[in-house]
């Protein structure tokens, strides 16, 4: 099947209260423009240059989210047009994304990652770091970031029934969030699914899935 086919099918599977963003890492611009032509607009990297060249490169009325591991260095290089980073999971981070955005006259939209996975390797806050987070007054006085949710990533197995237990524990981290009021906090969306398993994250409550290889095809 094409790239409009596989986006087109995935779409029509979605409930209308989910958001897809179309994973384009490492594939090439005609790639993603495929996608784009069927309706397409909010794309994930994870790679800052990467995502900025496609920028340069392709229609200003996509929105660019980063899903990758943020370096604080490489902020600067996205803060003037990226939509949502998905993957925060420090102060230092934050500080840094603040002080870029409000370089460009601007308010960034981030998810705070929460580690659910068993695995050693994944970046993420622990809920108790969550909170410890989000009760800093460093944290409240930023004025130029807006936390919108969160975002975690399952253990990487066959094993359903561990994967199912992960999302719904991102689940009802976000539900004890949900009443919290802090200015720069308006907490809507749950990232959580992935080619493999979003039909179980919405299962379990995701409101962003992030889809790359069952659109784009298997990446190197
Ligand atoms: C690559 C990636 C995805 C997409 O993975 P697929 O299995 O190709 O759908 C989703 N989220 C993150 C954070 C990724 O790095």
């Amino acid at each position: 099947m094409s790239i409009a086919q596989n986006l087109n099918k995935i779409k029509a599977s979605l409930p209308e209260s989910v958001t897809l963003v179309a994973v384009s890492k490492t594939k090439p611009i005609p790639d993603l423009m495929e996608a784009y032509e069927v309706g397409q607009r909010i794309f994930g990297e994870n790679k800052i240059q990467e995502m900025t060249e496609k920028w340069e490169a392709m229609p200003k009325d996509i929105e660019w989210h980063m899903i990758g591991h943020v370096q604080s260095n490489k902020v600067k290089f996205m803060a003037e047009y990226v939509s949502l980073i998905h993957g925060v999971d420090s102060l230092k981070l934050l500080q840094e994304i603040n002080k870029q955005a409000e370089k460009h006259n601007r308010i960034i939209d981030c998810l705070l990652q929460i580690y659910i996975a068993e695995e050693e390797t994944k970046f993420g806050l622990d809920e108790k770091e969550l909170n410890e987070l989000l009760a800093l007054n460093e944290f409240k006085s930023l004025q130029n970031i807006r936390i919108v949710g969160l975002m975690g990533m399952a253990t990487f197995t066959e094993n359903q029934n561990q994967i199912k237990k992960e999302f719904t524990h991102l689940k009802s981290i976000f539900d004890n969030l949900k009443p919290l009021s802090i200015i720069n906090c308006q907490l809507s969306i749950i990232s959580m699914g992935m080619s493999g398993d979003y039909k179980l994250a919405i299962e379990c409550g995701s409101t962003m899935v992030r889809i790359g290889s069952s659109i784009f095809g298997g990446r190197n």
